[in-house]
C-alpha cells in the first residue's frame, strides 16, 4: 500500500532514507522548511535553503520515485529578531510560483513569545495575499495547549483565511479536539520513543475517528524516524483496522488535503 509522508525534513536525510521510504511504498513527502539545528547568520542562507527544498531536493527525491514538495517561511526559533525575520521572509515570494511550492509552513509559536507571534502573523497575511495553504507547527510539552489556543486566535482574527485550508501540526490528545472542532485539519506527528508514538498515534484515531487527520514523522537532524508513518501503518493493522481507514490516514486525508493546491498531482494514484 502506498503512503505520503506530509511533514518530513529530508535536507537532513541521507538517500539511503528515500531508498527505505521508497520501499515501504512512499509515494509523495511534503517538507516544511524549519530551523536548521543552528540560526542562520543572514538572510542569504535562507535564500539558499529556499533553492535547496526548491531545486536539487525535488531531484534527488526522483531518483527514488518519490514527489517532492515543500512549504516556505520563517520557523518561529528565528522570530526572536523580528527585523532579520521580516527581511529573510521578504525573499520567500519570489519562490511561491515555484512549481513545488505547496505554501507557507511551518510557521507558528515555539516559546509563545510575543515576537514569536507578530512574525506568525505576518506569515498569515502572506498566505492569504497569495492564497496559499498553511502548515502551523505547535509548540512541545507543557506549552503546547496554550500555543495551540494562541494559534487559533491569530487565524480567527484574520477574515481572509479559510480554516479549511490550514493544517495545524504536532496535535496530541489534549489538542486534537480543539484543532478538530475549530474546523481545521490536524497532523499527528510521530516521535521513536517521547512524545506522540505509533501507539499514542492509533489511540487518537481511535478516540477522534480519521476526519480531517493525518499522520507524518517529521524525521529532521535530531532523534526521528523516517519510517514512522508505514511503522504506524503497521500498528493500526495490528490492532485490526480496517485497510480503509490506515489508508485515509495515509494517504486519501493527505492527498485532499494537499490537493486542494492544485500543483499537488500524484502519478499514478
Ligand atoms: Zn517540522
Amino acid at each position: 500500500m502506498t503512503y505520503i509522508d506530509p511533514h518530513i525534513h529530508m535536507v537532513s536525510r541521507t538517500t539511503d532514507d528515500y531508498q527505505r521510504m521508497a520501499q515501504a511504498g512512499c509515494v509523495a513527502i511534503t517538507e516544511p522548511a524549519f530551523w536548521a539545528g543552528f540560526d542562520r547568520s543572514s538572510p542569504q542562507g535562507f535564500y539558499d535553503y529556499f533553492r535547496q527544498l526548491t531545486e536539487s531536493e525535488p531531484q534527488r527525491a526522483a531518483q527514488y520515485g518519490i514527489s517532492h514538495y515543500t512549504w516556505l517561511a520563517i520557523n518561529p526559533k528565528e522570530a526572536e529578531d523580528p527585523g532579520f525575520a521580516r527581511e529573510a521572509m521578504s525573499l520567500i515570494p519570489e519562490f511561491l510560483d515555484k512549481p513545488n511550492v505547496l505554501g507557507i509552513g511551518e510557521i507558528g509559536l515555539n516559546k509563545n513569545s510575543r515576537n514569536e507571534l507578530e512574525i506568525f502573523e505576518a506569515h498569515l497575511d502572506l498566505a492569504a495575499d497569495r492564497g496559499q495553504l498553511i502548515l502551523v507547527h505547535t509548540p512541545h510539552l507543557e506549552d503546547k495547549l496554550k500555543g495551540t489556543r494562541l494559534i487559533i486566535d491569530a487565524i480567527r482574527n484574520n477574515s481572509a483565511l479559510d480554516r479549511n485550508r490550514i493544517l495545524i501540526d504536532h496535535v496530541e490528545e489534549h489538542t486534537a479536539r480543539l484543532v478538530l472542532d475549530g474546523g481545521f485539519w490536524a497532523g499527528m506527528t510521530l516521535y521513536p520513543e517521547t512524545k506522540c508514538t505509533p501507539q499514542r498515534a492509533a489511540d487518537i484515531v481511535e478516540t477522534y475517528g480519521t476526519e480531517r487527520l493525518w499522520i507524518n514523522s517529521a524525521g529532521d537532524w535530531g532523534p526521528s524516524d523516517p519510517l514512522a508513518v508505514p511503522k504506524a501503518r503497521l500498528e493500526m493493522r495490528r490492532r485490526g483496522h480496517r485497510p480503509e481507514t490506515i489508508a485515509r490516514i495515509t494517504f486519501d486525508n493527505p492527498r485532499s488535503f494537499l490537493g486542494q493546491c492544485p500543483k499537488f498531482v500524484l502519478d499514478g494514484c
